[in-house]
């Protein structure tokens, strides 16, 4: 069994209750790692780590040039271990290695990116309206920064904190789902023979209720970046306001992907399945709502029935299989309530619908691909989350409706609109109340452009320069080279 550490003050030690936590491989059950399960005493050890190495330590006032090129070496040493640490993932995860050594390109390329902005957000000066005065804007670290990651994309979750949170100088402290932290162990190991100092970045294992509780109410934190699910996010927010700390989040997304009748058929059809069961549907971003215009409902539907029929569910370490299992039995009880309720609704299954029954799935946490359609906007199925391989599919006629069901939720992720017409699609984005929208494309991200949601999927952005703006406060400086009395009192 492969034992593993947290880390804390630029050491590997196990957890202060000596409790422990086994990962499970969601393809079999068996048991792949195990991790300290740390608790509020690990944590507050963690975060007295980085105050100290923030308040006393050289890091945040370390050239950003310096920061740059060790977030640059992160990146380096991801890119030596791709293989590895693709291989981890898929084993934590159930996700295809083919899917984790293409998460593991995006995250070096998220370390790269911030490592050639470190030196690119100086500040500027300001017309001032006082003579012989100089005014300036400074961007500084904001300090202690907690980082509360999911267990969908592990590692890709971790570098969109990480690496902004670094190159501008803070110090953090991480905490991965305790369910996936495989590949943040690893790569912490990889911060630490980059050279980042000790103290300034702290990794601890545990439970969102202990761990991310704390991280969340310390006073002794000054910034909350969480990515996971809309109730403990509020749960977070709440606890944040003990001291007003800065709040970064992002939350779910129950995403549209409305198809017009003179789009593109089959690329459609093909981007519409790519949208919704990469990675088991277990993607924020997935379009898991899809609006389709009458005229073409039923080929469309019929479409994406035949496909997914063929779909070849397996290990992530079969070069055949397209689809892995879900993260975790809990998990799957969830989605299979989530269908159920859609039969209660009155929503047609098209397909999908149960578990598999191939005998060499049975030990692991598969759910097959599953499409509903006569969805209607009332419908639960269609307002909640499912996180999981499920479509429901909607019926419009005229573009004013498919807007109308687009808009029609508590979230703002991300959406689609598939068509020919230009200048219909520009119509439609400008209407479309969400973080992300993509024409004839689904699903495409990169380090260069924001993401985040409107509504309740969240506050702030990651990636892009505003991922590196939420890691900074903005300081006013102004100087008086001609300082006068001004002689009032
Ligand atoms: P989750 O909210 O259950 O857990 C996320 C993290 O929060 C975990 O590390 C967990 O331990 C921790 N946590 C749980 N309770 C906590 C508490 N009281 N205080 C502090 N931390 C706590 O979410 P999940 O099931 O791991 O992930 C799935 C959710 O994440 C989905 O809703 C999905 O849409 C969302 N997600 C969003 C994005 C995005 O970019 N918007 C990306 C990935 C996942």
């Amino acid at each position: 069994m492969n034992l593993k550490q947290q880390y804390i003050n630029g050491k590997w030690v196990g957890a202060n209750s000596g409790n422990k936590r086994d990962i499970i491989n969601p393809f079999n059950q068996e048991v792949i790692a195990t991790v300290p399960e740390s608790d509020e005493l690990d944590t507050k050890a963690a975060i007295a780590a980085a105050r100290a190495a923030f308040d006393d330590g050289e890091w945040s006032s370390t050239p950003a040039t310096e920061r740059g090129n060790i977030v640059r070496k992160i990146a380096e040493l991801i890119e030596r271990d791709k293989e590895e640490l693709a291989r981890l993932e898929s084993l934590d995860t159930g996700k295809t290695v083919e899917e984790s050594r293409g998460d593991m390109d995006d995250i070096a390329g998220v370390f790269r990116f911030y490592a050639e902005q470190a030196d690119k957000n100086g500040g500027e000066l300001i017309d001032s309206p006082v003579p012989n005065s100089i005014s300036r804007v400074v961007h500084e670290p904001v300090g202690v920064c907690g980082q509360i990651t999911p267990w969908n994309y592990p590692l890709l979750q971790a570098s969109w904190k990480l690496a902004p949170a670094l190159v501008t100088g803070n110090t953090l402290i991480m905490k991965p789902s305790e369910i996936t932290p495989l590949t943040t162990i690893k790569v912490f190991e990889l911060m630490d023979e980059a050279g980042v100092p000790a103290g300034v970045a702290n990794l601890v294992l545990g439970a969102g209720h202990t761990v991310g509780a704390e991280l969340s109410s310390n006073m002794d934190v000054d910034l909350i970046s969480f990515t996971g699910g809309i109730v403990t996010g509020k749960k977070i927010m709440q606890a944040a306001s003990v001291n007003v700390k800065k709040l970064a989040l992002e939350l779910g997304g129950k995403n549209p992907n409305i198809i017009f009748a003179d789009a593109d058929f089959d690329i459609a059809v093909d981007q519409a399945l790519n949208g919704v069961f990469f990675h088991a549907g277990q993607i924020c971003s997935a379009g898991t709502r899809l609006i389709v215009e009458e005229s073409i409902h039923d080929e469309f539907v019929n479409a994406l029935v035949e496909r997914v029929k063929k779909f070849k569910l397996g290990s992530g370490f079969d070069k055949d299989t397209q689809m892995g299992p879900l993260i975790s039995g809990e998990h799957l009880a969830k989605v299979e309530e989530y269908v159920e309720t859609g039969i209660k609704e009155g929503a047609t299954l098209a397909v999908g619908g149960s578990r598999p029954e191939e005998p060499e799935l049975q030990n692991g946490f598969f759910y097959l691909p599953t499409i509903f359609t006569d969805c209607t906007t009332e419908m639960s199925i269609v307002q909640d989350e499912a996180f999981g391989p499920v479509i429901t599919v909607e019926k419009f006629s005229t573009e004013e409706e498919a807007i109308k069901l687009a808009n029609d939720s508590i979230y703002g992720l991300a959406g689609g609109v598939w068509t020919n017409d230009i200048v219909k699609a520009e119509r439609c984005v400008a209407k479309m109340r969400m973080g992300t929208v993509w024409i004839n494309e689904f699903n495409l991200y990169f380090p260069h452009a924001p993401w985040g949601g409107f509504k309740q999927s969240g506050i702030g952005r990651e990636l892009g320069n505003l991922g590196m703006e939420e890691y900074t406060e903005t300081k006013h400086i102004f100087q008086n080279l001609k300082p006068e009395a001004i002689n009032w009192f």
